[in-house]
């Protein structure tokens, strides 16, 4: 099955497993594009075993808080899985790739950068022109975060978003000056702006 999720800044293409029984796997850091991602997954029925992978901009206090308000809303309890990396180097796409061998489908809420320069030092994302590649399904990678800002918007999903947590800086607050917090606040102003 195919959910598609309309914006004005592009759709989301969800592609939910034919067969229920398969195990879904979501990689998951308590940022804005995983949650979501989280959310969509639960709003179709799909319970996910969520790993979290530690990197430069993932925050483990901010996926609990994020699962506890999906497990009331959904009435589950989501087991997060913490993941050690094994493979080398700051990009995490082999990671991914080898986490994606060892389960039946998985997902990720990887996003394209946006195609203007926002400021910053952006990461290294891939661009791919398929949100289904192999068994790993990544229904946001065709848009950037202005799409997943405005899904927020439109599902009303304001309160789950204001837990999440995206800055690359590790701090309490975001530190408001790095590719993440700029990225964020550039899709904060398209959306809620113009
Ligand atoms: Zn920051």
């Amino acid at each position: 099955m195919i959910k598609t999720y309309n914006t004005r800044f592009g759709a989301a293409v969800l592609t939910i497993p034919e067969d229920m029984t398969q195990q879904v796997t979501a990689i998951a850091s308590g940022g804005i594009d995983s949650t979501l991602l989280l959310y969509l997954l639960l709003e179709n029925g799909v319970i996910p075993e969520v790993i979290f992978m530690k990197n430069a901009n993932s925050k483990l206090e901010a996926l609990y808080d994020c699962v506890e308000w999906l497990n009331k809303k959904f009435y589950v309890s989501l087991d997060v899985k913490l993941h050690e990396r094994t493979t080398e180097g700051h990009y995490l796409r082999p990671e991914i790739q080898s986490i994606a061998s060892s389960v039946q489908y998985l997902y990720t809420g990887v996003t394209a950068l946006p195609e203007i320069d926002i400021g910053g030092l952006p990461p290294n994302r891939p661009k791919l022109n398929k949100t289904v590649n192999g068994n790993t399904i990544m229904p946001f990678v065709m848009l950037d975060k202005r799409a997943v800002v405005q899904l927020y918007k439109d599902l009303a999903l304001e309160e789950l978003f204001s837990k999440t947590y995206s800055c690359a800086v590790r701090t309490d607050e975001p530190c408001g000056a790095c590719f993440q917090c700029y990225e964020k606040d550039w899709a904060l102003k398209e959306v809620y702006d113009s």
